[in-house]
Protein backbone atom coordinates (compact mmCIF):
# COMPACT_ATOMS: atom_id res chain seq x y z
CA UNK A 1 0.00 0.00 0.00
CA UNK A 2 1.21 3.60 -1.09
CA UNK A 3 1.28 5.51 2.30
CA UNK A 4 0.43 9.31 2.30
CA UNK A 5 3.17 12.43 1.96
CA UNK A 6 1.23 15.12 3.05
CA UNK A 7 -0.12 16.65 6.91
CA UNK A 8 -3.72 15.93 5.86
CA UNK A 9 -2.91 12.76 4.35
CA UNK A 10 -1.56 11.08 6.93
CA UNK A 11 -4.37 12.58 9.28
CA UNK A 12 -6.99 11.02 7.20
CA UNK A 13 -5.44 7.84 6.93
CA UNK A 14 -4.81 7.72 10.28
CA UNK A 15 -8.22 9.30 11.21
CA UNK A 16 -10.26 6.56 8.99
CA UNK A 17 -8.04 3.20 10.91
CA UNK A 18 -9.11 4.88 14.36
CA UNK A 19 -12.43 4.79 13.34
CA UNK A 20 -12.87 1.37 12.06
CA UNK A 21 -11.54 0.63 15.00
CA UNK A 22 -13.23 1.96 17.23
CA UNK A 23 -16.70 1.47 15.44
CA UNK A 24 -16.00 -2.72 15.65
CA UNK A 25 -15.35 -2.28 18.91
CA UNK A 26 -17.88 -0.18 19.89
CA UNK A 27 -15.62 2.67 21.46
CA UNK A 28 -15.82 6.23 21.53
CA UNK A 29 -13.64 7.99 18.58
CA UNK A 30 -12.67 11.01 20.63
CA UNK A 31 -10.58 11.98 21.79
CA UNK A 32 -8.24 10.11 19.76
CA UNK A 33 -5.58 8.60 22.15
CA UNK A 34 -2.47 9.91 20.36
CA UNK A 35 -0.06 7.67 22.49
CA UNK A 36 -1.89 4.17 21.36
CA UNK A 37 -1.37 5.59 17.83
CA UNK A 38 1.55 6.32 17.67
CA UNK A 39 3.12 3.16 19.13
CA UNK A 40 0.78 0.61 17.21
CA UNK A 41 0.93 2.22 14.10
CA UNK A 42 4.95 2.59 13.77
CA UNK A 43 5.57 -0.69 15.53
CA UNK A 44 3.30 -2.53 12.47
CA UNK A 45 4.08 -0.05 9.85
CA UNK A 46 7.65 0.96 10.35
CA UNK A 47 9.18 -2.17 12.18
CA UNK A 48 12.63 -0.85 12.01
CA UNK A 49 11.85 2.17 13.37
CA UNK A 50 9.10 1.92 16.04
CA UNK A 51 8.03 4.62 18.65
CA UNK A 52 8.68 2.82 21.35
CA UNK A 53 8.46 5.57 24.19
CA UNK A 54 5.81 7.75 24.64
CA UNK A 55 6.63 10.42 27.87
CA UNK A 56 6.24 13.29 30.12
CA UNK A 57 9.42 14.64 31.36
CA UNK A 58 10.64 17.77 33.27
CA UNK A 59 11.91 19.61 30.64
CA UNK A 60 12.71 23.34 29.72
CA UNK A 61 9.57 26.04 29.95
CA UNK A 62 11.08 26.73 26.28
CA UNK A 63 10.32 23.63 25.28
CA UNK A 64 6.37 21.74 24.61
CA UNK A 65 7.53 18.51 23.21
CA UNK A 66 10.54 16.50 21.42
CA UNK A 67 10.62 13.85 18.76
CA UNK A 68 13.92 11.83 19.93
CA UNK A 69 16.13 8.94 18.72
CA UNK A 70 17.15 6.52 20.96
CA UNK A 71 20.68 7.24 21.67
CA UNK A 72 21.95 3.61 21.62
CA UNK A 73 20.74 4.13 17.69
CA UNK A 74 18.60 0.60 17.57
CA UNK A 75 16.49 2.66 15.33
CA UNK A 76 13.56 3.60 18.00
CA UNK A 77 12.01 6.86 18.44
CA UNK A 78 10.53 8.39 21.74
CA UNK A 79 8.02 11.57 22.34
CA UNK A 80 8.77 13.58 24.90
CA UNK A 81 6.32 16.08 26.04
CA UNK A 82 7.09 18.69 28.88
CA UNK A 83 5.59 16.94 32.03
CA UNK A 84 5.49 20.50 34.11
CA UNK A 85 2.39 21.54 31.36
CA UNK A 86 -0.79 20.93 33.08
CA UNK A 87 -3.17 21.29 30.29
CA UNK A 88 -4.22 17.94 29.09
CA UNK A 89 -5.37 19.42 26.09
CA UNK A 90 -2.00 21.03 25.38
CA UNK A 91 -0.06 17.79 25.87
CA UNK A 92 -2.51 15.88 23.42
CA UNK A 93 -2.02 18.87 20.95
CA UNK A 94 1.58 18.06 21.40
CA UNK A 95 1.80 14.59 20.96
CA UNK A 96 0.26 14.77 17.34
CA UNK A 97 2.65 17.33 16.34
CA UNK A 98 5.63 15.33 17.24
CA UNK A 99 3.53 12.20 15.86
CA UNK A 100 3.58 14.75 12.71
CA UNK A 101 7.23 15.30 12.63
CA UNK A 102 7.72 11.18 12.97
CA UNK A 103 5.68 10.31 10.22
CA UNK A 104 6.45 13.30 7.96
CA UNK A 105 10.06 14.64 8.89
CA UNK A 106 12.08 11.80 10.92
CA UNK A 107 14.21 11.26 7.38
CA UNK A 108 14.84 15.57 7.36
CA UNK A 109 16.37 15.60 10.91
CA UNK A 110 18.09 12.12 12.39
CA UNK A 111 18.83 13.79 15.34
CA UNK A 112 15.34 14.66 16.85
CA UNK A 113 13.10 17.94 17.16
CA UNK A 114 12.94 20.00 20.14
CA UNK A 115 9.82 21.94 19.75
CA UNK A 116 8.93 25.22 21.76
CA UNK A 117 5.43 26.54 22.33
CA UNK A 118 5.87 29.27 19.78
CA UNK A 119 6.43 26.13 17.00
CA UNK A 120 2.81 24.81 17.89
CA UNK A 121 1.55 28.02 17.07
CA UNK A 122 3.18 28.28 13.39
CA UNK A 123 -0.01 27.28 11.71
CA UNK A 124 0.98 28.94 7.80
CA UNK A 125 4.41 30.53 8.35
CA UNK A 126 6.31 30.41 5.37
CA UNK A 127 9.51 29.79 7.98
CA UNK A 128 8.70 27.44 9.99
CA UNK A 129 7.15 24.95 7.00
CA UNK A 130 8.06 21.55 9.12
CA UNK A 131 6.36 23.10 12.07
CA UNK A 132 3.50 24.30 10.06
CA UNK A 133 3.22 20.87 8.90
CA UNK A 134 3.35 19.39 12.01
CA UNK A 135 0.33 21.25 13.41
CA UNK A 136 -1.43 20.81 10.36
CA UNK A 137 -1.01 16.98 11.03
CA UNK A 138 -2.34 17.37 14.57
CA UNK A 139 -5.17 19.50 14.16
CA UNK A 140 -6.40 17.38 10.84
CA UNK A 141 -5.94 13.79 13.40
CA UNK A 142 -7.21 15.24 16.62
CA UNK A 143 -9.91 17.44 14.56
CA UNK A 144 -11.04 15.32 11.06
CA UNK A 145 -13.05 17.76 9.15
CA UNK A 146 -16.07 15.28 9.12
CA UNK A 147 -16.72 15.16 12.79
CA UNK A 148 -15.66 19.05 13.36
CA UNK A 149 -18.14 20.36 10.61
CA UNK A 150 -21.00 17.93 11.88
CA UNK A 151 -20.21 19.17 15.20
CA UNK A 152 -20.15 23.04 14.37
CA UNK A 153 -23.26 23.10 12.00
CA UNK A 154 -25.98 24.88 12.87
CA UNK A 155 -24.24 25.85 16.09
CA UNK A 156 -24.28 29.61 16.96
CA UNK A 157 -20.30 30.60 17.35
CA UNK A 158 -19.70 31.18 21.06
CA UNK A 159 -16.99 30.97 23.53
CA UNK A 160 -19.65 27.79 24.96
CA UNK A 161 -18.94 26.19 21.20
CA UNK A 162 -15.36 26.28 21.36
CA UNK A 163 -15.39 24.74 25.07
CA UNK A 164 -17.30 22.33 23.96
CA UNK A 165 -14.80 21.31 20.46
CA UNK A 166 -11.65 21.52 23.02
CA UNK A 167 -13.38 19.00 25.43
CA UNK A 168 -14.43 16.76 22.80
CA UNK A 169 -10.81 16.68 21.41
CA UNK A 170 -9.30 16.90 24.23
CA UNK A 171 -6.97 20.33 22.78
CA UNK A 172 -6.67 23.98 24.01
CA UNK A 173 -9.17 26.16 23.45
CA UNK A 174 -6.92 27.92 21.33
CA UNK A 175 -6.60 25.27 19.24
CA UNK A 176 -9.92 24.78 18.85
CA UNK A 177 -10.68 28.47 17.82
CA UNK A 178 -7.59 28.06 15.05
CA UNK A 179 -9.04 24.68 13.99
CA UNK A 180 -12.50 26.69 12.88
CA UNK A 181 -11.01 30.26 11.55
CA UNK A 182 -9.16 27.40 9.38
CA UNK A 183 -12.58 26.70 7.56
CA UNK A 184 -15.46 29.13 8.26
CA UNK A 185 -16.39 31.53 5.35
CA UNK A 186 -17.06 33.65 8.53
CA UNK A 187 -15.00 37.12 9.32
CA UNK A 188 -13.36 36.50 12.63
CA UNK A 189 -10.07 36.60 14.33
CA UNK A 190 -8.31 34.93 17.87
CA UNK A 191 -6.35 37.56 19.49
CA UNK A 192 -3.88 35.77 21.98
CA UNK A 193 -2.91 38.80 24.87
CA UNK A 194 0.00 38.88 27.71
CA UNK A 195 -0.19 41.64 30.43
CA UNK A 196 -1.80 44.02 28.36
CA UNK A 197 -0.53 43.55 25.34
CA UNK A 198 -1.46 41.49 21.74
CA UNK A 199 0.94 38.63 21.73
CA UNK A 200 -0.02 37.01 18.46
CA UNK A 201 -3.51 37.22 16.53
CA UNK A 202 -4.66 35.24 13.72
CA UNK A 203 -7.81 35.76 10.81
CA UNK A 204 -10.16 33.80 8.90
CA UNK A 205 -9.29 33.48 5.01
CA UNK A 206 -12.29 36.61 4.77
CA UNK A 207 -11.15 38.84 7.24
CA UNK A 208 -7.96 38.89 6.64
CA UNK A 209 -8.89 39.69 2.46
CA UNK A 210 -10.67 42.22 4.01
CA UNK A 211 -7.78 44.13 5.21
CA UNK A 212 -8.19 43.75 8.60
CA UNK A 213 -5.26 41.97 10.70
CA UNK A 214 -2.88 42.70 13.62
CA UNK A 215 0.84 42.92 13.34
CA UNK A 216 1.54 42.32 16.99
CA UNK A 217 4.68 40.13 16.02
CA UNK A 218 6.08 43.08 14.44
CA UNK A 219 5.02 45.32 16.75
CA UNK A 220 4.34 46.10 20.19
CA UNK A 221 0.20 46.19 20.02
CA UNK A 222 -1.76 47.12 23.19
CA UNK A 223 -4.92 45.61 24.02
CA UNK A 224 -7.73 48.14 23.17
CA UNK A 225 -8.39 49.73 26.19
CA UNK A 226 -12.29 49.51 25.80
CA UNK A 227 -12.05 45.99 24.76
CA UNK A 228 -13.38 43.27 27.82
CA UNK A 229 -9.66 41.24 27.99
CA UNK A 230 -8.11 44.45 28.96
CA UNK A 231 -11.06 45.94 31.26
CA UNK A 232 -10.91 42.59 32.91
CA UNK A 233 -14.33 43.91 34.96
CA UNK A 234 -15.76 41.42 37.19
CA UNK A 235 -19.12 42.15 36.31
CA UNK A 236 -19.13 41.57 32.41
CA UNK A 237 -19.50 37.47 31.63
CA UNK A 238 -17.09 38.49 29.05
CA UNK A 239 -16.93 34.42 27.74
CA UNK A 240 -21.17 35.60 25.99
CA UNK A 241 -19.32 38.97 25.21
CA UNK A 242 -20.44 42.20 24.18
CA UNK A 243 -20.50 43.85 20.80
CA UNK A 244 -18.36 46.62 20.52
CA UNK A 245 -19.22 49.56 18.12
CA UNK A 246 -16.73 50.73 15.59
CA UNK A 247 -13.12 51.31 15.74
CA UNK A 248 -13.05 49.37 19.24
CA UNK A 249 -11.04 46.53 18.03
CA UNK A 250 -8.96 47.18 14.53
CA UNK A 251 -11.09 47.75 11.31
CA UNK A 252 -13.82 50.33 11.68
CA UNK A 253 -16.71 48.08 12.23
CA UNK A 254 -18.87 46.47 15.12
CA UNK A 255 -16.97 43.59 16.62
CA UNK A 256 -18.49 40.66 18.85
CA UNK A 257 -15.74 40.16 21.58
CA UNK A 258 -15.53 37.11 23.79
CA UNK A 259 -13.23 36.46 26.11
CA UNK A 260 -11.71 33.69 28.07
CA UNK A 261 -9.24 34.46 30.82
CA UNK A 262 -6.73 31.85 32.12
CA UNK A 263 -7.02 30.90 35.21
CA UNK A 264 -3.31 30.84 36.10
CA UNK A 265 -1.52 33.08 33.87
CA UNK A 266 -2.11 36.96 32.56
CA UNK A 267 -3.00 35.48 29.56
CA UNK A 268 -6.48 35.91 27.48
CA UNK A 269 -8.15 34.44 24.66
CA UNK A 270 -10.10 36.21 22.29
CA UNK A 271 -12.68 35.33 19.85
CA UNK A 272 -13.71 38.52 17.88
CA UNK A 273 -16.44 38.06 15.19
CA UNK A 274 -16.87 40.79 12.56
CA UNK A 275 -19.86 41.23 10.86
CA UNK A 276 -20.45 38.98 7.86
CA UNK A 277 -23.40 40.64 5.86
CA UNK A 278 -24.15 43.58 8.20
CA UNK A 279 -28.04 43.20 8.29
CA UNK A 280 -28.28 39.32 9.20
CA UNK A 281 -25.97 40.25 11.70
CA UNK A 282 -27.45 43.44 13.85
CA UNK A 283 -31.18 41.29 12.94
CA UNK A 284 -29.00 38.61 15.54
CA UNK A 285 -28.09 41.44 18.01
CA UNK A 286 -31.16 43.06 18.10
CA UNK A 287 -30.80 45.42 21.23
CA UNK A 288 -27.46 47.21 20.00
CA UNK A 289 -28.42 50.47 18.05
CA UNK A 290 -25.87 52.58 16.67
CA UNK A 291 -28.24 55.86 17.36
CA UNK A 292 -27.92 55.96 21.01
CA UNK A 293 -24.27 54.30 22.25
CA UNK A 294 -23.37 57.68 23.71
CA UNK A 295 -20.07 55.65 24.52
CA UNK A 296 -18.48 51.92 24.79
CA UNK A 297 -18.57 52.23 28.73
CA UNK A 298 -22.25 52.52 29.30
CA UNK A 299 -23.27 50.23 26.26
CA UNK A 300 -21.27 47.55 28.60
CA UNK A 301 -23.34 48.21 31.28
CA UNK A 302 -26.01 48.32 29.86
CA UNK A 303 -25.66 44.81 28.17
CA UNK A 304 -23.16 43.57 31.23
ZN1 LIG B 1 7.86 20.78 16.05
Amino acid sequence: MKLPTTPEGWAIHLSKLVKIFHEAHGLDRFPIKVASIATEYSRNVFPNAPITKVEGLNLSAKFEGMLLPRPNGNGEWGIIFNSSITSKGRINFTLGHELGHYLLHRHLSPEGFRCSSRDMLDWKSEHGQIEAQANTFASFLLMPLDDFRAQIRNQEITMALMRHLSDRYEVSITAAILKWLDITDKRAMIVVSKDGFIDWAWGSKRLFKSGIYYRARQETVPLPELSLAARRDPSIDAEIGFVHPKSVWVGNERVHEMTVFAAKSDMTITLLLYPNDGATYLRRMPDIDEEDTPDTYDQIHRHG
